[in-house]
């Protein structure tokens, strides 16, 4: 069973926490246009040296730097398994793009999970979370820290907060979010595809939903 899937929400709703569970249950590829991005960045490419001071704000990067990304990506052969979405799309001419892309590969979406997580707590899981510098596991200072402090417990890499989880940014980040890449939501809506899933819960919770709604649609 060939599952694409996009994985939508807020920034700080688990996006990349389920993302992770959801490819190892399907046995696809996790494409998170943030990663690709922060890899961009961190090495210095032309794409990464023109995203860089969005990001940093917390503003959307211009819809024709991820285009390209995501077309490319979505042409490589693992992803004839399948694919899961993450962080892409966030506006509405995005979600036609993909639309695009994917006809002209001849293939198209099951569905769209929608992981809610109201404000409140949205700011203070983004205030909190620290990443790995070298794998990229996410951690929250208090409800998942590692055993040592700012050090991974996977690979031992240093942690560090992203400049984008920030006060300033998270703020401009959630508005973003509620202009620009909520009405995508209703895209989807239209298109019969979107599950919408409780994301204030424990992570194993969420997880236990999330694989059981999408199996139910498969
Ligand atoms: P994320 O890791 O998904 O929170 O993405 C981090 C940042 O990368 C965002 O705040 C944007 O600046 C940029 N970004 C990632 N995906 C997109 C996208 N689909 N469209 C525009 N900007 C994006």
């Amino acid at each position: 069973m060939a599952m694409q899937i996009v994985i939508f929400g807020p920034p700080g709703a688990g996006k990349g926490t389920q993302a992770k569970f959801l490819s190892e249950e399907f046995n696809v590829p996790h494409i998170s246009t943030g990663d690709i991005l922060r890899e961009n960045v961190k090495k210095g490419t032309p794409l990464g040296m023109k995203a860089k001071s969005y990001m940093d704000r917390g503003e959307l990067v211009p819809d024709a730097l991820l285009y390209d990304l995501v077309k490319a990506r979505l042409a490589e052969p693992d992803t004839k398994k399948g694919f899961l979405l993450d962080g892409y799309p966030r506006t509405i001419p995005q979600a036609r793009a993909l639309d695009e892309i994917l006809d002209d590969l001849n293939r198209k979406l099951d569905a769209v999970v929608n992981i809610e997580v109201g404000t409140t707590a949205l700011v203070r899981r983004l205030s909190g979370r620290r990443i790995c510098r070298a794998c990229g596991a996410s951690y929250h200072v208090a409800f998942n820290p590692p055993r040592a402090q700012d050090v991974c417990d996977a690979c031992g890499g240093e942690l560090y907060q992203r400049a984008d989880d920030r006060e300033e940014a998270i703020k401009n980040r959630l508005a973003v979010y509620k202009k620009q890449t909520q009405p995508v939501l209703d895209y989807y809506k239209k298109k019969g595809i979107l599950i919408d899933v409780d994301g204030d819960r424990e992570i194993e919770e969420v997880r236990a939903d999330v694989i059981h709604a999408l199996k139910e649609q498969a």
